[in-house]
């Protein structure tokens, strides 16, 4: 593990300034200028590693960038618009024509539409592999394959990939491995020590903590970070805000307190669920399967406070009434922050309930936040009143 307390507190933050604020500036600038000619030229040398143009590099993000790469355990990172610019830069590097990719099913959406929609136009091909299924997602790869993506725990209904056993097969065989580890964060789930190439994130989520930026993350070898940066990062303008950056350093601070924080309530909740008469099953990587759950734990340091029910009813208008009542928890997407959330698998469901029906009506993914968990657990009892018993 990393020395926290040094990334957090000091890494990155000792530039040249004229007084020493105990918070760095946001460099809002879009340019920096140089006096010399042959300055300007040497900086064009080396755009990854100089202050050019905020397209590519900013001090300010450059604090942020420093940080999440030493928390990974890895030698750099990008800090990218959003975390599903994050992924399709990553990926994009990757892959040419008549490659393959191995990925787990039932990504993140977007991850599977990249593949599915934007990289079947241009000849790449995707098998999407159970994600529980580690043994599986080897046997997919064929003579073409290019990459494996993981995600473990996928959001909503978390089956989990032995990293290790299939970094160690990719590495073996020349096969780049990308994970989104976006739910354990760079310091909960050691990607990078496992032997993955490239981390993926979205910092809209843990690391800023605050659901107040959209933003994304790559960590990877300088090598791989400063071949992306030449490339599909510059070239798709994927920069970040120095603004938003700035937000993220400050969020990013207390990202190991409110870990813990947010792992006690979500045990207490999770307790509440298992005795309570309307749920049927807990989906969290620490629940269910004892091969599973020691997987996971063997993976993962931190109990993650976003997991999923499947509630005993399958009446959809007794599960919107459960949702719609409940006063702390607000309906809506994402995850992370610092207020708890629920989201019913129905809302994805057409009006007539006809339509995508990727989860049963039945599935309710919750998040938790900084709340006081009986307050939470409360919350949940007297919303349950419209699950007769
Ligand atoms: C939210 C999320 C993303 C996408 O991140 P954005 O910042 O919303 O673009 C990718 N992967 C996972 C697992 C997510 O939860």
């Amino acid at each position: 593990m990393p020395n926290l307390s040094e990334i957090l507190f000091q890494l990155g933050e000792d530039g040249e300034l004229s007084s020493s604020p105990v918070t760095p500036p946001i460099y809002q600038t879009s340019n920096f200028y140089f006096p010399k000619v042959s300055d300007l030229r040497k900086a064009f040398t080396n755009e990854f590693r100089t202050h050019i143009y905020t397209r590519g590099n900013n001090p300010t993000v450059e604090i942020l960038r420093k940080k999440l790469a030493a928390l990974a355990g890895a030698e750099d990172a990008l800090v990218v618009s959003s975390g599903a610019a994050a992924m399709s830069i990553a990926v994009l590097a990757q892959v040419k024509t008549g490659d393959h990719i191995v990925c787990v099913k039932n990504p993140y959406s977007w991850t599977e539409k990249l593949s599915r929609i934007i990289l079947q136009r241009f000849g790449v091909e995707t098998s999407f592999v159970d994600a529980g299924a580690s043994d599986a997602i080897i046997a997919a790869v064929q003579s073409n394959t290019a990459l494996i993506i993981l995600e473990s725990p996928n959001t909503f209904t978390f089956e989990v990939q032995n990293v290790k056993q299939i970094a160690d097969f990719a590495k073996s065989n020349g096969i780049t491995t990308i994970i989104d580890n976006t739910y354990s964060t760079p310091i909960g789930q050691r990607c990078i020590e496992m032997g993955i190439d490239i981390e993926v994130h979205s910092a809209s989520k843990y690391i800023n903590g605050h659901s107040d930026v959209i933003a994304g993350v790559v960590i990877g070898s300088s090598t791989k970070i400063s071949s992306i940066f030449q490339s599909e990062f510059m070239n798709l303008g994927v920069n970040i805000s120095p603004h938003d950056a700035w937000l993220i350093l400050r969020g990013l601070r207390t990202l190991p307190v409110r870990m813990r924080q947010i792992g006690e309530s979500t045990q207490q909740v999770i307790a509440y669920l298992k005795s309570a008469h309307w749920v049927e099953k807990v989906n969290h990587p620490f629940e269910g399967d004892a091969t599973k759950v020691d997987l996971a734990k063997s993976q993962m340091q931190w109990y993650g406070g976003l997991f999923s029910v499947y509630v005993k009813s399958d009446a959809i208008a007794a599960i919107e009434a459960f949702c719609e009542q409940l006063r702390f928890f607000k309906m809506a997407v994402s995850w992370g922050g610092h207020e708890s959330l629920v989201m019913p698998a129905c809302a994805f469901y057409d009006s007539d309930y006809s339509g995508m029906r990727k989860y049963p009506a039945n599935l309710i993914r919750f998040s938790i936040g900084l709340e006081d968990a009986n307050v939470l657990i409360g919350d949940m009892q007297q919303s349950a009143v419209v699950f007769v018993k």
